[in-house]
């Protein structure tokens, strides 16, 4: 099946469940000071959790289009991570809650007319209190205990930590699903969220119930898209793949997924994307909150294509790839290609210029090592050299590799903290929090960081 017969299904199911089909929020929701980024299809719906808002209807359906910056780590090394993503979700205003959410989430992926997924490929988590959800799963769907676990707040709590101490806002306990395919390790595909709190303050005392049950519920659609597809990444999928083919092409190498070009390609992929939509959308690279977001994207992904020998701009020539992929859902990428183009364009012209001083500060920090007699590169340093000039850390690392030397990524980590917080780059809060960002990022972007060193094959999930 393909991504946007996918999409289009999601939704027509939901509609035909009475739900109100509802369009994607922006990208970059300039009306919520609380997110740089939309992350998730709840967020348009906030205030209607609370309450806040008269609505004439009570469910809703939506593809929204996400970004979790959290996840920049992780793309191209994961199969299943994008910073740019879309999420399908239904939701329940005081309506229906987790029996429906359940029943409906199970027709849509098993029935031979939906998704039609075997039923021995899917398992479900349920948080450790939630009896009620496990029961539904078990006695009503027929699904066996084995292939129930329960989970604690850490996987299933949304968004949280723990119940009583994740960021300010609605939340609720939650029931994920997860596909397995033969040989692979399984991959998490859908969250349903029982959103029954408001979470204000401190512990102990602050999980309010809200006025109503809520459902809030959000699926990958490339995740699911790669299960129905049958491929080993949500990279190789349709909308994808011709991205990273385009990207090959453009950067004269042969894609191969199991390889350090491959990972690299996947990440300009990523990159390109979802900065083509923050740029459609206006927000331009600069030097200050989602614009340095997609500063550092755009950099970031510049970078791969320098150590893969490109020394000229070459992210602009792939927006045309970006918007045959995704026009069939956006159309109006259409209207802004070139202008995206040029935005793009000149960004990677100024950053070109500024790699090879970044190789030379590199080197400069290097024979300070030599003379010292260190062997590990202090993370600090490296901090520094990434915040007044970009010199991104894995450039650091490889090359540190190159010349035997180690890298401190526990002190590169603890002092890129300090700096997110003395800046006040990274005090923007999610989800209307007032917690400090590893909260946040717990919360929302609890992705397990699969680490620097990781092969990107070996990592995680099929
Ligand atoms: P993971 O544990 O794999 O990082 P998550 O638990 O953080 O996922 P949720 O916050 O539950 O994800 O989001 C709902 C759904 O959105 C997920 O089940 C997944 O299908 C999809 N999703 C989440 N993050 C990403 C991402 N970075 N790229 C692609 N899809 C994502
Ligand atoms: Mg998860
Ligand atoms: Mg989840
Ligand atoms: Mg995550």
């Amino acid at each position: 099946m393909k991504t946007n017969e996918l999409r289009e299904k999601y939704l027509e199911f939901f509609e035909s469940k009475g739900h109100t089909r509802v369009a994607s929020d922006v990208l970059v929701p300039t009306w919520d000071p609380s997110v740089l980024f939309t992350p998730a299809g709840m967020n348009q719906f906030k205030d209607h959790f609370l309450g806040k808002v008269k609505l004439d209807y009570t469910r809703a359906t939506t593809c929204q289009k996400c970004m979790r910056t959290g996840d920049i780590d992780n793309v191209g090394r994961t199969p299943r991570h994008h910073t740019f993503f879309e999420m399908l979700g239904n939701f329940s205003f005081g309506d229906y809650f987790k029996r429906e959410a359940i029943h409906w989430a199970w027709e849509f992926l098993t029935h031979k007319e939906w998704l039609g997924l075997p039923e021995d490929t899917l398992t479900v988590t349920v948080y450790k209190d939630d009896k009620e959800a496990a029961d539904i799963w078990h006695e009503e769907i027929g699904l066996p205990t084995s292939r129930i676990s329960y989970e604690d707040e850490d996987e299933n709590f949304w968004p949280a930590s723990a119940p009583s101490q994740g960021p300010d806002g609605v939340c609720g306990p939650c029931s994920e699903i997860y596909y397995t395919a033969p040989g692979r390790e399984e991959l998490e595909i859908w969250n349903l969220v029982f959103t029954q709190f408001n979470r204000v303050g401190d512990p102990p005392d602050n999980l309010r119930p809200l006025p109503s049950k809520n459902i809030d519920t959000g699926m990958g659609l490339e995740r699911t898209a790669a299960a129905l597809q049958n491929v080993e990444t949500n990279f190789h999928i349709d909308t994808l793949m011709p991205i990273v083919q385009a990207a090959a092409e453009v950067c004269g190498v042969k894609y191969k997924y199991a390889s350090e070009e491959g990972r690299r390609l996947r990440r300009i992929t990523d990159h390109v994307r979802a900065c083509a939509f923050a740029v459609h959308e206006n927000v331009y690279p600069g030097p200050q909150k989602e614009k340095y977001v997609v500063k550092r994207l755009l950099r970031r992904a510049v970078l791969d294509g320098h150590q893969l020998g490109m020394r000229e701009p070459f992210l602009c020539k792939l927006v045309p790839a970006v918007v045959d992929a995704m026009e069939d859902a956006y159309p109006e990428l259409k209207e802004t290609t070139k202008r995206v183009s040029d935005v793009i364009a000149k960004e990677e012209a100024n950053f070109f210029g500024t790699i090879d001083g970044g190789l030379s500060r590199i080197e400069a920090v290097f024979d300070e090592m030599r003379r010292d007699n260190r062997l590990k590169v202090d993370g600090g340093v490296a901090a520094d050299l990434y915040q007044t000039y970009g010199v991104p850390p894995e450039l650091f690392e490889s090359l540190a590799a190159e010349h035997n030397l180690a890298f401190d990524w526990p002190g590169y980590q603890h002092a890129m903290a300090e700096h997110g917080e003395a800046s006040g780059k990274l005090t923007h809060t999610v989800m209307g929090a007032k917690g400090p960002i590893d909260s946040l990022k717990q919360a929302l972007h609890k992705t397990e960081f699969v680490g620097y060193d990781a092969l990107e094959c070996e990592a995680t999930v099929a």
